[in-house]
Order: structure tokens, then C-alpha cells, then sequence
């Protein structure tokens, strides 16, 4: 084990913020002309517009166009260093984070902290479940399913047993979120134009792909409307969905549901998708056992109107993380958060005392879901009033298309994007079908691997609260 402090001038205030996601960034930009220094520690080295996995997953866009490298985009900001690290511990009264890379471990004092290390899948306590199926935060999520889908398909052309084959040319999207949505829209499309008519064996068009739901509607967020005008286009794509139809088990080759009426079913397929829950990150629990704060059931911090953590007013979570009443686990409620938490920070360097501050109003700038090629749904809050404007289909898409390439990072990207994006959609072409044997297995070596680490992280944990007992004594 190798570890190191991180120095800072005495001279400076100190910002560590923890991730790189929406909240982070956008919280560190918005640092650029503060008279501060910032860490941004994260343990992955890109900012990932996780709005867009489900396009790399189905071929659409490469990951690079949608997770552009933290230091590169902060290059030119030259009071941020960007750290890589997993941050596994945080000492409010010593003012520290403890972050890991491999077995290095870095100690970094701090003033103030922003943590905005954003939400994990939740298997709602069947972790196991995620073997079966990958969920869709990260990169690696998003390529492996690419994996599995295809490899499902390459599995199907080579098998003569026509049972077998149906299994593998079922496709189950568990969750009717706009995730889950954008998933089996965009399987039903890749099976229906991509893929038709390049395997000799089988016929890609006459894939299933099934969206299930415990709730009884899709986007159940979007309203009865738009939900109703969702599911149709999804059905007139080809996609079967099933609503009311609650999980209760998964293994390799299928996936075992509940009806409402109590009927246990068993639907055999080996690509599974979950989008069904998310969990947020794990440092929430480590913050409450640091300072007693509340966590909500989905593990979120219960902030105060400042966004800090209640009697730590220093100490700021932002993004999806943070509980804060209508504001919801989206980039616009991270970005406003993590740029609230950083006019904070410097509020507080001209004299401002943390009494003073005007408590976090989120601004709803509406909501988008796309479901297939031209057609997408959209709500946005109209001024003055409590009523939504509410739209679905092509100019709805439209509108998606051009709100994700403002908010997608860097002009190459942006224009990479817009190409890929103009032959996937007026072609049947998607340029981003290429899937390694690595990035389909690699989940089983990194399991193995990352039991591994916890071990050697408590171990770790261990031997710095030894050493912090040593000093006190
Ligand atoms: C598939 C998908 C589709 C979505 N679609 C939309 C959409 O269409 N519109 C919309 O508004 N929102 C959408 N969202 C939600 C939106 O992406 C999130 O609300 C937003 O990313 C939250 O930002 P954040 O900064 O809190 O967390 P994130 O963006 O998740 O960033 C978390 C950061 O923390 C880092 N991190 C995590 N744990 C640690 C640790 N222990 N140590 C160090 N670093 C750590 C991660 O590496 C990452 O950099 C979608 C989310 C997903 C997953």
C-alpha cells in the first residue's frame, strides 16, 4: 500500500469535490474565476452523459462521444487538479477524503466539500440479479450490453434448435422508465432495420423484445397522456409490453415474473436488461455514519435547504444524491445543484455567513423521453401556472436530438454525434456495432477483482483509523 497526502497552499481555500458527473463539473466550472483550488477526485477519468448510454449500448454513438476525458475538459482551468481515485472515506472533524487507486491511497485536507457521486442500480436487494442483467450507468454497462445483445444474435445464427434459438432472439427490458423505453425502442429498431438481412440462419426481425413493469403504464412520470402515446408507438414498433408483471427471480437462461393476479410465469431469454431502481452512491452511507445524517429509503443524503449536510455547513452533496423535496434524479437537478453548492462556496469567501445563504430553488425546465427514430415525448412547465405543455412525436424528437447535442461536452463531439446520428437515422446504418470478448465477460474477472479490493479498502480503513488512534493518543 502507497499513501499520500495531498498538499494545498495555506494561502487558498481548499474545494474537494467528489465525482465527475453533472454535479461535479459543473460545480468545478463554475469555480473557474473563484479565488479557490479545487481537487476534483472521481474514480472514473471521463464526464459521462449517461443520457445517451442507452445509444452507445445499441450501436448508435461510441463512448467517446459521450464520456470526453475530466482533465482534458478542465485543462485550461488552472486552479481544478483532477485526481482519479474511489473515494472510500470521509473524516468531517479532520476535514479529509480518503480516496484509492489500486493500492495507492491519497489523503486530501479540504475547506469545503461538494459530493456528487451520483446513484448506482438498485436490484432492490437481489444484487445477484445483476449478473443476469447489466444495468445502465456506466461505459462499461452500456458496452457489455452491446455485447450481449449481439452476441445473442451470433448465438441464435448457430444454433439449430429452434427452442434454443427463441431464447436467444428474447429480449427482456426490465423497467418502463425512460431508460427502459429508449432500451427496447432501440433493440426493436436495430433488430428491425440494422440487422435485417445479414445473418443467413436466422431472421433478425423476428426478435422479441419484451418491456416489463411492475407499475400498470410506461414513463408513469410523463402522465397518463403521453404514457398512453408511448406505449402505443413502442407496440406499433413491434415491442410487447407487459405492465403489472413484478420480477422475482432471473438466472442465465431466463427470467421468472409475478402477475398481478398472483400467476407465477417464466419467460426464457438470456439478454436481459435491468433499468428497473437506482440506489444512490454508496458514500452517502459513509457520510451518515461520519455525521448521523439521514438518508432517505433510496439512500439519498436528507440535506438541508443549503444543500449541506445538516451542522456541517461546509460539507455540500449535490445531484443525485441529495434529497431535497421536487427536485428529481436528473442532469438539470445535479447541474443546478452542484452550481448552487460552487456561488456558495464563494458567497462564503466575500463574508457571507451559511445563515445568510438563500435556500436551493430548483428551476423544472421539463422533461424528455425518446422512444424510437422520430418520435419522442416532452413536458415542460408552463410559466405561472401548474399546468405542463405536453407533445409527443417527431417535433418532440427533434427537440430531444438538438437539447442533448447543447448539453453534450465539446464541439468534436457534438459534430461527431449529429453524423452519426444523421446516417443511423435517415440509413439503416449504425457505425458503432464492433464488441470485444472482454468487454462481455470482464464483468466476472472484475467481480472477482473488486471483492478482492473491498478487502484490501477495510484493510486499509483499518489501518488509518489505527494510525489517527496513535496520533490522538
Ligand atoms: C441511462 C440513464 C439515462 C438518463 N437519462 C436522462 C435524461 O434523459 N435526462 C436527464 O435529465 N437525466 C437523465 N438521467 C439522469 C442523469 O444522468 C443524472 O441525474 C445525473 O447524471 C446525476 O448527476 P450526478 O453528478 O449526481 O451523478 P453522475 O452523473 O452519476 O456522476 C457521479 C460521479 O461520481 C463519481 N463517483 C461515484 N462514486 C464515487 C466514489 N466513491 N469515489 C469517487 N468518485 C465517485 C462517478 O465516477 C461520476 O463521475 C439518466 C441517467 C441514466 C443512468
Amino acid at each position: 500500500m502507497t499513501t499520500s497526502d495531498i498538499p494545498t497552499s495555506p494561502a487558498r481555500h481548499h474545494v474537494v469535490i467528489i465525482g465527475s458527473g453533472f454535479g461535479g463539473l459543473f460545480a468545478a466550472q463554475r469555480l473557474k474565476r473563484a479565488d479557490v483550488d479545487i481537487t476534483l477526485i472521481a474514480r472514473t477519468t471521463h464526464h459521462l452523459f449517461q443520457p445517451m448510454l442507452y445509444q452507445v449500448a445499441t450501436g448508435i454513438v461510441s463512448e467517446g462521444e459521450i464520456a470526453p476525458a475530466t482533465r482534458i475538459i478542465l485543462r485550461d482551468q488552472k486552479n481544478v487538479t483532477v485526481l482519479l481515485g474511489d473515494v472510500f472515506d470521509l473524516d468531517v472533524d479532520a476535514r479529509t477524503v480518503t480516496s484509492r487507486l489500486l493500492e495507492r491511497v491519497t489523503v486530501t485536507p479540504y475547506d469545503s466539500l461538494i459530493i456528487a457521486a451520483g446513484a448506482d442500480q438498485s436490484y432492490f436487494g437481489n444484487d445477484q440479479f445483476a449478473e443476469y442483467a447489466p444495468g445502465m450507468k456506466t461505459i462499461d454497462h452500456a458496452l457489455e450490453l452491446r455485447g450481449r445483445i449481439l452476441g445473442a444474435f451470433e448465438q441464435a445464427e448457430l444454433s439449430d434448435d429452434p427452442v434454443e434459438r427463441e431464447k436467444l432472439l428474447t429480449f427482456v427490458v426490465i423497467g418502463a422508465g425512460p431508460t427502459g423505453v429508449e432500451m427496447a425502442g432501440q433493440i426493436a429498431e436495430m433488430a428491425e432495420r440494422t440487422l435485417k438481412g445479414s445473418f443467413r440462419h436466422i431472421d433478425p426481425t423476428k426478435a422479441r423484445v419484451i418491456l416489463l413493469d411492475a407499475a400498470p403504464a410506461v414513463l408513469t412520470p410523463f402522465g397518463p397522456k403521453l404514457s398512453a402515446k408511448a406505449q402505443k408507438r413502442l407496440e406499433k414498433l413491434g415491442v410487447e409490453i407487459q405492465l403489472n408483471a413484478m420480477v422475482t427471480n432471473l438466472d442465465y437462461d431466463g427470467i421468472e415474473v409475478k402477475d398481478s393476479d398472483g400467476t407465477v410465469r417464466r419467460i426464457e431469454a438470456q439478454c436481459k436488461v435491468w433499468s428497473a431502481g437506482v440506489q444512490a452512491s454508496s458514500l452517502g452511507k459513509v457520510l451518515a455514519e461520519e455525521t448521523g445524517v439521514e438518508l432517505d429509503r433510496a439512500g439519498r443524503v436528507k440535506v438541508g435547504p443549503d444543500l449541506t449536510v445538516p451542522g456541517h455547513t461546509n460539507v455540500f452533496v449535490a445531484g443525485d444524491m441529495m434529497a431535497v423535496d421536487g427536485v428529481p434524479g436528473v442532469a438539470q437537478g445535479a447541474i443546478q445543484g452542484g452550481r448552487y453548492a460552487a456561488d456558495a462556496i464563494t458567497a462564503g469567501l466575500r463574508g457571507q455567513t451559511p445563515d445568510q445563504r438563500k435556500p436551493f430553488s430548483y428551476f423544472d425546465k421539463g422533461s424528455m423521453a425518446t422512444i424510437s427514430r422520430y418520435a419522442a415525448v416532452m413536458q415542460v412547465p408552463l410559466p405561472f401556472t401548474k399546468k405542463k405543455f405536453e407533445t409527443e412525436g417527431y417535433f418532440a424528437w427533434l427537440g430531444w436530438l438538438a437539447l442533448h447535442l447543447v448539453y453534450l461536452v465539446g464541439f468534436r463531439n457534438r459534430l461527431n454525434t449529429f453524423i452519426n446520428w444523421f446516417f443511423a437515422f435517415t440509413t439503416r446504418g449504425r457505425t458503432q456495432l464492433a464488441v470485444t470478448e472482454q468487454q462481455v465477460y470482464a464483468r466476472t474477472a472484475m467481480g472477482a477483482l473488486s471483492a478482492l479490493e473491498r478487502r484490501e479498502a477495510e484493510e486499509i480503513q483499518e489501518k488509518l483509523a489505527r494510525a489517527q488512534r496513535r496520533q490522538g493518543a
